[in-house]
């Protein structure tokens, strides 16, 4: 007999996401309690990069209701959740007879969508979606009395069910922008055109995360919120508990002279003797490039500069006089507990906002997922 020998590779030694789902239940606690109806968590784009399947089941757990991702491909996999899903942006030929035969809920925002869903066998549920005035999705104010007419005309006929109406705020991050203002008239102008087509939708939503936190007048029946429930407040109006950590270990370090270039183009020179670290993380794992010479990270409870460029592998460190130990823990970006930046020191370090850090974490970076009660891991 011979022996069987391990094969699976060891990890847990390199760079590490790690999300906290106890972050995501207190953010998703304090959004419900806000919100005045049903709370629906957006869970698009892996859940902002933190998971779709945690975050969803995590939010559902602590007062969401509902669940909404933009394409369908992203809605079939949460639906062994069992809550209602919603998707809100597919091209005119996606598998809308495969949304009717599993229950997906999906957003109209123009006659074509209308017409397409209307064909599928069954009788699908729709949101009908309105441009509440930023010119990206959701059907134009001259095409909606046309289309609430439509659809009930569909509804009539058993072809869909009109169970919502939808819009969008453009500007909401920022609650005194007059432009938000344009969007709720126009938005109660949509629902009233609706009724007077004779539809009944039940849910009426318009606000996300910042407006849900900003301005009850959004509310309607329900908030769709997914930033918040991983930390950010895009209003900048309530403090949120972030819910990544990301960590990697110093892979190299070498004593310095005053003077000594670093990194491609030689775009920082060292102003004094100095150690350098280097962190085996770079723009594929997401970091932005665009915040070389800005960004820190955390090395032995000391904030420590990003020197040079940040290259698509690794990022430079000046650590400083001391220098540290081969293998010890840089913390790139955290909630900020322990002193760490996070997300939006990066992305203001970057000239961007925090949605595009969280997403941007690349896969080859390990992942670990601290429950909301209890602690375990993906890998
Ligand atoms: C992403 C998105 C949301 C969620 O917005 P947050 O600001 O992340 O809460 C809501 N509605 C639509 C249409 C979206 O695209």
């Amino acid at each position: 007999m011979t022996a069987v020998v391990a094969t699976r590779p060891r990890t847990g030694s390199g760079p590490r996401l790690e999300v906290d789902l106890g972050a995501v239940a207190d953010n998703t606690r304090l959004l419900a309690r806000r919100a005045a109806g049903e709370l629906m968590a957006v869970v698009k784009a892996d859940g902002f990069g933190h998971g779709a399947l945690d975050v969803a089941r995590t939010a559902l757990a602590h007062g969401a209701t509902r669940l909404g991702v933009t394409s369908l491909d992203e809605a079939w996999p949460l639906l062994e959740l069992g809550a209602p899903v919603l998707s809100w942006l597919n091209a005119v030929d996606a598998d809308f007879a495969m949304a009717t035969a599993r229950g997906v809920e999906v957003a109209v925002p123009s006659m074509q969508h209308l017409a397409a869903v209307a064909a599928a066998p069954g009788r699908t549920r729709v949101h009908l979606h309105v441009d509440a005035g930023m010119a990206r999705d959701g059907a134009d104010p001259s095409s909606w009395s046309l289309l609430c007419r439509t659809a009930r005309r569909a509804e009539q006929r058993g072809e869909v069910e009109v169970v919502g109406v939808m819009g969008h705020l453009g500007c909401a991050g920022t609650p005194g922008d007059e432009c938000n203002a344009l969007g709720r008239t126009r938005f109660v102008w949509a629902l009233e055109q609706a009724r007077a087509a004779g539809l009944r939708p039940r849910d009426r939503h318009l606000a996300s995360t910042a407006a849900t936190l900003t301005d009850p007048r959004t509310h309607h029946t329900m908030s769709r919120v997914g930033a918040g429930l991983v930390g950010i407040d895009p209003s900048g109006s309530t403090a949120l508990r972030g819910a990544m950590t990301l960590t990697a270990p110093v892979v190299s370090v070498r004593r310095v002279r005053a003077g000594t270039p670093v990194g491609y183009g030689h775009a920082h020179r060292t102003t004094s003797a100095t150690h350098l670290g280097l962190v085996p993380l770079g723009y594929a794992d997401g970091l932005p490039r665009a915040a070389s010479g800005r960004a820190e990270v955390l090395v032995r409870g000391l904030r420590r500069p990003v020197v040079g460029l940040v290259s698509m592998d690794q990022l430079v460190v000046d650590l400083g006089q001391r220098g540290v130990d081969l293998g010890e823990t840089v913390t790139v970006f955290g909630p900020g507990d322990a002193g760490e930046p996070t997300v939006a020191d990066w992305a203001a370090a970057a000239g961007t906002i925090e949605h595009e850090v969280v997403t941007g974490i690349g896969a080859r970076v390990e992942r670990r997922v601290l429950g909301a009660t209890h602690l375990r891991s993906l890998s």
